[in-house]
């Protein structure tokens, strides 16, 4: 019986890897430190992990942006435009993660997408006709062999070919093109890495837990039946997570592999599955310790699974990387009482082999110090709350009267011109922004310092946007650390890590909170500075609040309760805030649920049945009870809902701004084939990249739009909040957008006429 993880967090205990990639970005480290300062964190978690215990330790986990992105690199899936950019490999690469314009030419970033049902995101590699794949990095090895000098074997980490090929875009070729190519230059890593010494090759399958059938499922087996013809003598584990892998699992346990990776915490089936019957002569490696939840594991019960297992090679492991999960407890200051229920990634080191050694001895301390933690009820119930969910009935979730009647109240109402322009809703959160901030934290400045300071920065902001001629204007969200943090500050039942950063993309990162009991509006969230906004400007002022999916998805969520059951609780905390915005004379309410899509359950035939059902309501159940006048939007940082418009129409909110350019507009032909009725804004350009549109590009986006959305009921929108951006650059792009909406606005007056 031995341990291992899958991936461990790349962004270190202090997040030290953002902070380095930044200040290379700004010039202000050489290409040599950053790459030293990655090395050095590299062979400090590899030592964590071995001092810990663990015997399976992973290489080639780590990233500078993602590893989907590395696998693209590795394999040759570049654009040419890229790969003959007149930059060093470290700069091109960057350039594919977040664009470039400079002196050597102006590229757009890879889109990016949610990585599975995670809030990490990953590049999407781009195939063309002409691409050729083939082995032509060295990264893999270079860790490879960095983590042997250390005196550490590790077992590399790839992204799987299936999975590689279907996370990709192809554009004029399929799949089935590459699979030849694309197995020669796995085998081709496999061979190097044999000849360096390594003995393991771990290969991410997530995909498998998706449906696997049909065609799908064929190229699953040409792959695999190619590659596994030439290893090279290396033992092959095939990892999946996020799920079960009940379409495949018996092609899997027939496939001539040492190891199998599986999902014992989001894989529903797995337990089952394996019960049927597990291969003598391969390795399971059981996802066991929760890698996307904070939570301790329950001894008693993983014991209690093992032994329910057929399985003669047995390997307790994570259900997934360890990226999902902060660094470590260490630094949190919680009471003890708080901390002992929680188990970050560090920590889950120290659970796998505690079980280890429960396994062997039951006698172990560790196993009892574990069975006194879960003998005690953790948290007592809000019966105010309960009480309040029990006297919800069917109407409670319908707003009246229908969308159509409500659009036409709300034009009498707000005159709004056509083509209709707004944000997102944060904008620059500079360095003196988050530094006043953190100041009053530590009670550095007084409360009225600190409103002084983001009231002044609010003013200056709708000025500018009053002159640019925005119609809809915002009030900036400076007073706002994340969209989930802030709300979570106001509500019961939460609670808030010091250092729980968890990698977002590249080096953003996000600090979820925690779900530790049933939630509550404490008081009013966002009052105070929506309607300080709205006294300062004739113009409409969007009201900003995050909606109860979000704030759920990017919670840590408990395991005590269903999610759905927590979700309606903070539908009601968030309810209180909208109809005390209403009172207080806000006329346009945004509720971004920026996070929705990213839980929809792997497997198209739990979407609605397991999440939707319930996700759905709950949104509704936000914004029921307004008055017809008053116009609730939506926003969603992802285009790809083309499969659940009908879930998105019956969210019922007035209007919807998505992401879009990133995709090239493709939600747009759904959108017209469905009937969507809701009014959109489809991001007119990528705000995740520091590049500036220009007017003609702007132009030209909001043209498209039309050909598929009838002027009435588009909005022109940036695609997400500014928050991550300058301040020269997010208003260089917004002065842009206007410029362009009001002109494109003009033809179609003039056309009108
Ligand atoms: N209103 C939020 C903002 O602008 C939305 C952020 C998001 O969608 N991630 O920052
Ligand atoms: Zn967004």
């Amino acid at each position: 019986m031995t341990t291992s993880i899958i991936g461990f967090p790349r962004i270190g205990e202090n997040r030290e890897l953002k902070f380095n990639t930044e200040k290379y970005w700004r010039h202000q480290l050489t290409a040599e430190q950053l790459q030293q300062a990655a090395h050095d964190l590299r062979v400090k978690h590899w030592q964590l992990i071995k001092e810990a215990g663990i015997d399976g330790i992973p290489s080639n986990d780590f990233s500078f942006f993602d590893t989907t992105l590395d696998t693209a690199t590795l394999f040759n899936v570049v654009p040419a435009a890229v790969k003959t950019l007149d930059l060093s490999s470290l700069d091109r690469y960057f350039a594919l993660a977040r664009g470039y314009q400079g002196d050597h030419g102006d590229i757009k970033a890879l889109p990016m997408k949610k990585w599975y049902n995670t809030n990490y995101h990953y590049l999407v590699p781009q195939f063309t006709a002409t691409t050729r794949v083939k082995l032509v990095g060295t990264k893999i090895f270079d860790e490879y062999q960095e983590a042997r000098d250390a005196g550490i074997q590790t077992r590399p980490v790839i992204v799987g070919p299936f999975t590689f090929l279907s996370l990709s875009e192809f554009h004029d070729c399929q799949p089935a093109d590459f699979v030849t190519d694309l197995v020669a230059a796995y085998q081709a890593v496999f061979a190097k890495l044999a000849a360096q010494g390594a003995e393991w090759i771990q290969l991410d399958e997530p995909e498998l837990v998706k449906d696997v059938t049909g065609k799908r499922r064929e190229l699953f087996t040409a792959i695999y039946d190619q590659l596994l013809a030439a290893k090279s003598g290396l033992k092959v584990l095939v990892q999946t997570y996020f799920g079960d892998v009940r379409d495949v699992y018996t092609d899997l346990i027939h496939l001539p592999i040492e190891g199998l990776g599986l999902d014992f915490h989001e894989g529903r089936q797995t337990a089952q599955l394996v019960q049927s019957g597990f291969p003598a002569d391969k390795t399971l490696f059981a996802g066991v310790v929760n890698g996307k939840n904070i939570w301790r594991n329950h001894y008693a019960q993983t014991l209690a699974l093992f032994k329910t297992l057929p399985v003669q090679h047995l390997v307790i492991s994570t259900s997934c990387s360890l990226l999902h999960v902060p660094f470590t407890v260490a630094n949190e200051d919680f009471p003890d009482q708080v901390k002992q229920h929680f188990a970050f990634a560090t920590e889950k080191l120290g659970e796998l082999t505690d079980l280890q050694a429960s396994l062997t001895d039951p006698a172990t301390p560790a196993l009892a110090r574990n069975q006194a933690l879960f003998a005690q009820p953790r948290v007592q119930p809000n019966p105010q709350v309960h009480d309040r969910i029990a006297k919800l009935t069917a109407d409670s979730f319908v707003r009246h009267p229908a969308l159509a009647q409500r659009a036409q109240i709300q034009q009498a109402e707000f005159h709004l011109p056509l083509l209709p322009t707004t944000t997102i809703g944060s904008f620059p959160q500079t360095r003196e922004v988050k530094r006043t901030r953190a100041r009053f934290r530590k009670h550095e400045i007084s409360q009225a310092d600190y409103d002084h300071f983001i009231g002044e920065h609010i003013k200056e902001w709708l000025k500018w946007q009053e002159d640019i001629g925005l119609d809809v204007l915002v009030h900036g969200e400076f007073e706002r650390n994340d969209m989930v943090e802030y709300f979570g500050q106001h509500l019961d039942g939460y609670l808030f890590s010091q250092n729980g950063w968890v990698q977002s993309y590249g080096t953003r990162g996000v600090k979820p909170p925690i779900i530790w009991g049933d939630v509550a509006r404490k008081r009013p969230i966002t009052v105070k500075w929506s309607t300080f906004a709205q006294r300062q400007t004739t113009k409409l002022v969007k009201g900003m609040l995050t909606g109860p999916v979000t704030i759920l998805n990017w919670s840590f969520p408990r395991e005590d309760i269903s999610q759905r059951e927590s979700t309606i609780q903070i539908a009601l905390a968030i309810q209180d805030e909208v109809l005390d915005l209403e009172r207080n004379g806000i006329k346009i309410i945004q509720i971004d649920e920026a996070a929705l899509r990213e839980k929809l359950p792997l497997r198209q035939s739990d979407w609605y049945s397991e999440y939707l059902d319930w996700a759905v309501p709950a949104f509704r159940l936000v914004h029921s009870q307004v008055k017809p006048e008053t116009q609730i939007h939506t926003h969603m940082c992802y285009s790809e809902f083309t499969d659940i418009i009908p879930a998105i129409q019956d969210l019922d909110a007035d209007v919807i701004s998505f992401e879009a350019s990133r995709s090239n507009l493709e939600i747009l032909d759904a959108l017209q084939k469905e009937h969507f009725q809701l009014q959109v804004g489809p991001g007119v350009y990528d705000i995740h990249s520091p590049r500036i549109p220009s007017v003609a590009e702007i132009t030209t986006t909001i043209h498209q739009i039309l050909e598929k959305v009838p002027e009435q009921k588009v909005w022109i929108n940036p695609d997400c909040g500014l928050k991550t951006r300058g301040i020269t650059e997010a208003k260089a792009s917004v002065e842009h957008l206007t410029a362009a909406a009001q002109a494109v606005r003009a033809e179609l007056t003039a056309k009108g006429d």
